[in-house]
């Protein structure tokens, strides 16, 4: 494939912003949405369906410290990456959706939020936008913490475009996905042991008909499962890595982790 995919970065002003819990629900078994409202808010900008903010969390002591990394003297924070879900300007409401999974700062947060729980939020610093144009078929492939970008995704694809969704959940996770995009959405369920990182998704990939043409492949989820899956992706189904985009979202054993992945 010569043609490139078209992705225009886009640099923001950075911004730390205090904001206060306005709504919460579960929109499906341990992932629960989110809703931080403020002033602060005003002039959020977020392009790109796979940008982050950090999130920050107040400590032990209820304190909510805000300072850009590397700010000498700051207390310390605890901050982790999120997406955002979606921005709506005229209400300033930003809204986010957390994987509760077993332990860490974030979960625990977002475990115990209820309305006017306060919530730190950084950025996004930028925006990588991934333009539709020319890509024919969109594969998203993830696990929870990658379905909030998937679904933001999902919503701005047109009409005359495939879209494919391989995701991997835990048995009866089931999350309403929609798009104007021709939609296709593989549950791959984590059940049973994998035989190595990445293997219920690469199952599940084994098993689709794709045609590579055109087909932008974007995967985020934990760091050794994401590695295999763009290996699995380039060396067994030859697709240029020019139009894979992959990303650890998370590291087993490690905390807060973000890892961009490529050569
Ligand atoms: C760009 C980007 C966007 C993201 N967007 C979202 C989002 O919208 N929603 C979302 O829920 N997550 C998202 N994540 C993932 C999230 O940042 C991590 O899961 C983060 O580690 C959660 O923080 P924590 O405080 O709960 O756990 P941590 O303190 O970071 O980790 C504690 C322990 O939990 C483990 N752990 C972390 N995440 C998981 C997991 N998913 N499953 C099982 N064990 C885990 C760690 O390995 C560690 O052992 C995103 C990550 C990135 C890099």
């Amino acid at each position: 494939m010569s043609e490139l995919p078209n992705i225009t970065r886009v640099r923001h002003e950075v911004r730390l912003r205090r904001t206060t819990v306005v709504d919460t629900e579960m929109v499906a078994p341990q992932l629960k949405r989110i809703v931080v409202k403020s002033d602060d808010l005003k002039g959020f900008t977020s392009l790109g369906f796979d940008d982050h903010v950090k999130l920050f969390f107040p400590n032990a002591a209820g304190e909510l410290h805000l300072s850009l990394p590397g700010t000498e003297g700051a207390p310390e924070k605890i901050m982790r990456d999120f997406t955002p879900r979606r921005f709506d300007s005229d209400a300033g409401e930003l809204t986010l959706e957390f994987f509760i999974h077993e332990d860490g700062p974030a979960t625990t947060w977002a475990t115990n939020a209820t309305k006017g729980s306060e919530l730190g939020v950084g950025g996004p610093r930028g925006s990588a936008v991934i333009s539709t144009e020319g890509i024919d078929t969109h594969l998203l492939i993830g696990d929870e913490t990658a379905l909030p970008a998937v679904a933001r995704r999902l919503e701005e694809l047109p009409a005359q475009t495939r879209a494919i969704v391989v995701a991997e959940v835990e048995q009866g996770f089931e999350l309403p996905l929609s798009s104007r995009a021709n939609l296709q959405v593989v549950w791959a369920n984590r059940t049973g042991a994998a035989s190595g990182p990445g293997e219920h998704l690469i199952a599940a990939l084994r098993k689709l008909t794709l045609n590579k043409e055109r087909c932008f492949a974007w995967a985020a989820t934990e760091t050794h499962a994401v590695r295999a899956i763009r290996r699995y992706l380039v060396e067994e189904r030859g697709f240029d890595k020019r139009w894979v985009k992959a990303a650890g979202y998370w590291q087993r054993g490690a905390v807060g982790e973000h890892v961009v992945v490529d050569d």
